[in-house]
């Protein structure tokens, strides 16, 4: 009898850290799209052959890699210089069950003294789009220490979704100082590592 203890000692321990197991369900998956502005035959802004195209992938697959050793799951519209229609973006993020939307751009002003983040959402958009807005406005200017230039309205195609969406604008390529610092990979990686503090407050963790 005595030596049945040890063995029932045991398997009551294997069948509590069983039930244990079972009942600890892992959070839900959040799944986030990111998506690079403009892409193939779309340029973007153009400002001495420095293309916003490719900042803004540059961008978006840092975000991805950023976003992924933090624990979510992220999906880009492209991940090579391809244009991807508007409308299929959001599309895509709709039918791969995306939790919210976030797109990247570099912005233009024809006045080169003209710098700084700002945010858009659409002229319809809902309070979470706009939550979204303000925490990654929030976040990108606090590690890019660019000028804040806030949140805005637009008319913009985010409208064709009811996902939370934003547009980030990163930095003005027509900004000398700002061009030098978007093409800067030292200055990149605050950025992304802002879109995903932005992106990870929005969700509250
Ligand atoms: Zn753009």
């Amino acid at each position: 009898m005595d030596d049945l203890v040890p063995v029932l000692f045991v398997l009551f321990v294997a069948l509590t850290t069983f039930a244990l197991l079972l009942s600890v369900r892992p959070a839900p998956e959040i799944l986030v799209v990111v998506v690079a502005g403009h892409g193939g035959h779309d340029p973007g802004a153009v400002v001495n052959n420095v293309q916003e195209k490719d900042i803004n992938l540059t961008l978006a697959l840092l975000v991805q890699k950023k976003a992924r050793d933090a624990g979510l799951k992220v999906v880009l519209t492209r991940t090579t210089d391809v244009y991807v229609d508007l409308v299929e973006r959001v599309r895509m993020a709709e039918t791969l069950g995306a939790s919210l939307y976030v797109s990247i751009h570099a912005n233009y002003h024809r006045d080169v003294k003209v710098c700084g983040v700002e945010t858009w959402v659409d002229t319809k958009a809902h309070a979470e789009s706009v939550r979204l807005a303000e925490s990654l406005q929030r976040a990108v200017v606090i590690t890019s220490g660019a000028v804040d230039r806030g949140v805005h309205r637009q008319t913009l195609y985010l409208r064709h979704t009811s996902l939370p969406a934003a547009l980030i604008e990163v930095g003005y390529i027509s900004c000398p100082a700002e061009r030098e610092k978007l093409l800067d990979p030292v200055h990149q990686e605050r950025i992304a590592a802002g879109i995903v503090q932005g992106i990870l407050s929005y969700l509250g963790r």
